[in-house]
């Protein structure tokens, strides 16, 4: 679909996007960039500020309203606060700051898709290109929906891609359902009574009653959950005490609890709660519990995959296309546009780990998201430029005289 100039010309602008990482929520530069390539391209209508730095560029088809359908995609556009250990030309120019996700060439697949998509609008109905800030812990998708995504750019479904290290270079990875997980965050603060080391009778001692908590809470997993319903819980920081001969006042533990479904979420609060408080009432002690639901679990809608499986296969075989990828218990703010709108979330295929796509001059880190060494795979942006292309005309309807 892009011709040999049009390759390499994104594959510079997503180089310059990787020299220039900005973190979450401060995507100026890469904001306003997008904004100028947008305009250039004779985008419809273009909103700038969404969310902060958010930006939505709408092309209407020329085949008009023949649907009532519209379609959004999104991409992400922030960066890590982590400090790039490659040296080709295109490394980060900040210390502390690198496009170590790939969210750079997330963001070009997607100009490069509506810039064809601009020229030839062979399509009915409207196309939303959704740029978001803040994926990296920001939750910027929901800072997008709050000031008014879908209010001032309904959509009828909606899409977004992954790159995926490990997964050979342009194999598409669908599920249906549930594909990455929910994060939450407890925090747990016990107060009991402190006092001499020797003398425990007088105290109640927090580190005593904090280990049995810890010791109820992997309970809830192995002895609660469904067993088919997968959950971790893991208590990742535990802060007390400050000499041998001390009993202190307090112990505060620290977590995060991943889950696919809302059920198996909401059980392991309500038992959170629960036994952190009756446990420590047993004993004498207070227990301040603070349960922070951050992203929820990204749900795929069946129909909308089937179809996006259907398009990948179409395109490029059955060989290049996992129909039933393996979940994982990270977690993505994507998840938020599919609360409100159906659509899919899918992973294209970085190539090996060891990064073989990477330039002269890599770092000698394995190529992973987040790791200091990692660059994205420059080959994939025609192959999702040309996926996003067939994609809307066929979800949208398209002139097959003009193909
Ligand atoms: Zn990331
Ligand atoms: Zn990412």
């Amino acid at each position: 679909m892009l011709s040999p100039a049009e390759d390499s010309a994104f594959r510079d602008i997503r180089r310059d996007f990787h020299a220039h990482p900005e973190l979450k929520f401060e995507e100026f530069r890469t904001s306003e960039k997008i904004y100028s390539f947008l305009r250039e391209w004779g985008c419809d209508e273009i909103t700038r500020g969404l969310g902060g730095t958010g930006i939505v560029g709408v092309l209407h088809g020329r085949l008009g309203a023949v649907t009532s359908k519209s379609i959004g995609i999104r991409a992400d556009m922030d960066a890590l606060p982590l400090t790039e250990k490659n040296e080709f030309e295109h490394v980060s120019r900040y210390s502390g700051k690198m496009h170590a996700c790939g969210h750079d060439g997330h963001l070009t697949i997607l100009l490069a898709a509506g810039k064809k998509l601009a020229e030839e609008r062979n399509f009915s109905g409207k196309l939303n290109l959704i740029f978001q800030p803040g994926e990296e812990g920001g939750a910027g998708g929901k800072a997008m929906i709050d000031d008014g995504l879908f209010a001032k750019h309904p959509c009828s479904e909606i899409y977004a891609l992954h790159n995926w290290p490990g997964l050979s270079e342009g194999t598409f990875g669908f599920k249906s359902c549930a594909l990455m997980a929910s994060s939450n965050q407890f925090d747990i603060t016990i107060t009991g009574k402190g006092g001499h080391a020797a003398m425990p009778q007088l105290c109640v001692d927090p580190i005593f009653i904090g280990t049995q908590l810890c010791q109820a809470i992997y309970g809830i997993t192995s002895r609660m959950v469904k067993p088919i319903d997968s959950a971790v819980i893991s208590i990742s920081r535990i802060k007390a005490g400050d000499s041998p001969n001390i009993i202190g006042n307090d112990i505060f533990l620290s977590g995060t609890v991943r889950t696919f479904s809302y059920e198996a979420l909401d059980l392991i609060e309500k038992k959170i709660k629960h036994l952190s408080t009756q446990i420590c009432s047993a004993f004498g002690a207070k227990a301040d519990v603070c349960f922070l639901r951050q992203y929820p679990p990204t749900i795929n809608d069946e129909e909308i995959t089937a179809h996006a499986v259907s398009v990948a296969e179409k395109l490029f075989g059955k060989r290049k296309v996992l129909t039933d990828i393996e979940p994982t218990m990270g977690a993505e703010d994507f998840s938020f546009m599919l609360q409100k709108v159906p659509g899919t979330y899918f992973f294209l295929g970085n190539g090996d780990i060891s990064g073989n796509h990477r330039g002269q001059g890599h770092g000698l880190g394995p190529c992973t998201l987040h790791n200091a060494t990692y660059d994205f795979n420059d080959n994939l942006i025609g192959i999702g430029a040309k996926f996003w292309n067939e994609l809307v005309m066929t979800r949208l309807g398209h002139d097959e005289s003009s193909d």
